[in-house]
C-alpha cells in the first residue's frame, strides 16, 4: 500500500470525495497527552464541542473522561448522546434561547456560563418554575488582548461576550440574591488559536487582581473556569503535532493563585482535534491561468470554510505526486472567489484525479460545513477503519 505521509491514498481510491480523513491514533495520542498534564494539577478539562461534534471524535474524548462546553441545545443533546455525564457539562453563549436553558435544567448540567444579567434573570425564573436550583459562573471579560485574529479574539473590552469587570459587583450581587441561582464560579475565554503563552499568563494576574478584590468582600467561588484558546501549528502539522499541554498547564499552575478549596477548569477545542483532521479533496482541473495555474479541486468553503471566513492557513499537499514542485492557486468549485483554499501554493506537479490533503482540519473544519450551492455535506472517515 502506498502511503504518502500518514495518508493510505490507494484506500482512499474507493472513497467519494471530498471527505475528512480523521487519523484517530494522532487523536487518541493528543488525548494521552492532555489527559496526564491536566490530571498532574487535577485540572478539569471540558472538551468544547463546537470545534467538531462528529459522534465517532465524540465518543474517542467521552472515553478519557473529560466533560463538555457546549454552546447550544444541540451541543448539549450530543455530549448527552455521546455519554458524557451531565455532571460535566457546561454551557455557555450570549443567547441562550429558552428551551435551551429548560433543556439544561432538565438535565441538571453541572454550570451555566452566564454572560449578561437578564440571562441571569431569565435562568432563575426558568429554575423557579422547575423547581430547581441553577449552578452559574459568571463569564467575566477580563480585557486581556489575544495575539489572534480579530474575528476570534474575545476578551477586550468592546466585545460581545462577558460582563465588563467594571459591572462584575453589581452581577454577583445580582446572582446572590436570586433564589433559583447558585453562584460557584467565575468564567473566562480570551479567544482562540493562541500561541503565547503571555497571553495566559496576562488573564492569570488580571484572574489574581480580581480575586484579591473578591476576597475583600468576603465572596468566595469554588470554581475558576479558564476557557480554551490553545493554538495549534498550522504551518508545520507533522513537526508538532500535539499541542505543548505540559507548558500549557505550567503556565496556569505557575501563575495563578488558586484560593484553597478552588478547581481549575479548561474548555479546549481546537487543541484536542485540531491536528487529527485533513479535508480531503480531488483534482478535478489544471487550468493554465495567464500568470498562474490553478488546481480546482472537488472541495471547496462549503467543505472547509475558515481561508474564506478568517484568512486561515492550512497546509496543502499533493499526496499522490512525488513529481517536482510548482505553484498553484488551490481552488475549490463554489460561485466565490473566496472560495480558495491557497495561493501559489507549492505543490508535487499535479495532475486531474490526485488527491489533495488539507491539513489541519479537524477543528472547525466539517462541523462548519454547509449546503450553500446544494451541495452534499461532506462524510467522516476514520483511520482505525482502514486497516
Ligand atoms: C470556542 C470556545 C472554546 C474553545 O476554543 P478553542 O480555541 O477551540 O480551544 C472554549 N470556550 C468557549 C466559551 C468558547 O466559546
Amino acid at each position: 500500500m502506498t502511503v504518502k505521509g500518514t495518508f493510505p491514498t490507494d484506500v482512499f481510491q474507493s472513497i467519494e470525495t471530498p471527505f475528512y480523513y480523521y487519523d484517530t491514533n494522532v487523536l487518541r495520542a493528543t488525548l494521552d497527552l492532555l489527559k496526564k498534564e491536566a490530571d498532574r494539577y487535577r485540572f478539569k478539562v471540558h472538551y468544547a464541542l463546537k470545534a467538531n461534534a462528529e459522534q465517532r471524535i465524540l465518543s474517542i474524548i467521552h472515553g478519557y473522561g473529560l466533560g463538555a462546553d457546549c454552546v447550544s441545545g444541540g451541543e448539549i443533546k450530543a455530549a448527552i448522546q455521546a455519554g458524557f455525564p451531565a455532571s460535566k457539562i457546561v454551557f455557555a453563549g450570549v443567547g441562550k434561547a429558552d428551551w435551551e436553558i429548560n433543556l439544561a435544567l432538565d438535565y441538571s448540567i453541572f454550570c451555566f456560563n452566564v454572560e449578561s444579567i437578564p440571562e441571569l434573570l431569565v435562568i432563575n425564573e426558568l429554575a423557579a418554575a422547575k423547581g430547581k436550583v441553577a449552578h452559574v459562573a459568571i463569564r467575566v471579560n477580563p480585557n486581556v488582548k489575544a495575539d489572534t485574529h480579530h474575528y476570534i479574539t474575545t476578551g477586550t473590552a468592546e466585545n460581545k461576550f462577558g460582563i465588563a469587570l467594571s459591572d462584575l459587583d453589581k452581577v454577583i450581587d445580582v446572582a446572590q440574591s436570586a433564589s433559583n441561582i447558585k453562584l460557584i464560579g467565575l468564567h473566562f475565554h480570551i479567544g482562540s488559536q493562541i500561541m503565547e503563552m503571555n497571553n495566559f499568563a496576562g488573564l492569570c494576574s488580571r484572574l489574581n487582581e480580581l480575586q484579591d478584590q473578591l476576597e475583600a468582600r468576603g465572596v468566595f467561588l469554588e470554581h475558576i473556569n479558564v476557557g480554551g484558546g490553545l493554538g495549534i501549528d498550522y504551518h508545520n502539522p507533522d513537526r508538532q503535532s500535539i499541542p505543548d499541554f505540559a507548558n500549557y498547564f505550567a503556565t496556569f499552575k505557575r501563575m495563578l493563585k488558586l484560593r484553597e478549596g478552588q478547581t481549575l477548569h479548561f474548555e479546549p477545542g481546537r487543541s484536542i482535534v485540531g491536528q487529527c483532521g485533513s479535508l480531503i479533496s480531488k483534482v478535478l482541473y489544471v487550468k493554465e491561468g495567464v500568470n498562474r495555474q490553478f488546481a480546482i479541486v472537488d472541495g471547496g468553503m462549503t467543505e472547509l470554510i475558515r481561508p474564506a471566513l478568517y484568512q486561515a492557513y492550512h497546509q496543502i499537499e499533493n499526496i499522490s505526486s512525488e513529481e517536482s514542485i510548482q505553484k498553484y492557486d488551490v481552488v475549490g468549485p463554489i460561485c466565490e472567489s473566496s472560495d480558495t483554499f491557497g495561493k501559489e501554493v507549492e505543490l508535487n506537479q499535479t495532475k486531474r484525479g490526485d488527491f489533495i490533503a488539507i491539513r489541519s482540519a479537524g477543528a472547525y473544519g466539517q462541523i462548519m460545513a454547509s449546503q450553500y450551492n446544494l451541495r452534499r455535506l461532506p462524510n467522516a472517515v476514520f483511520s482505525e477503519d482502514l486497516i
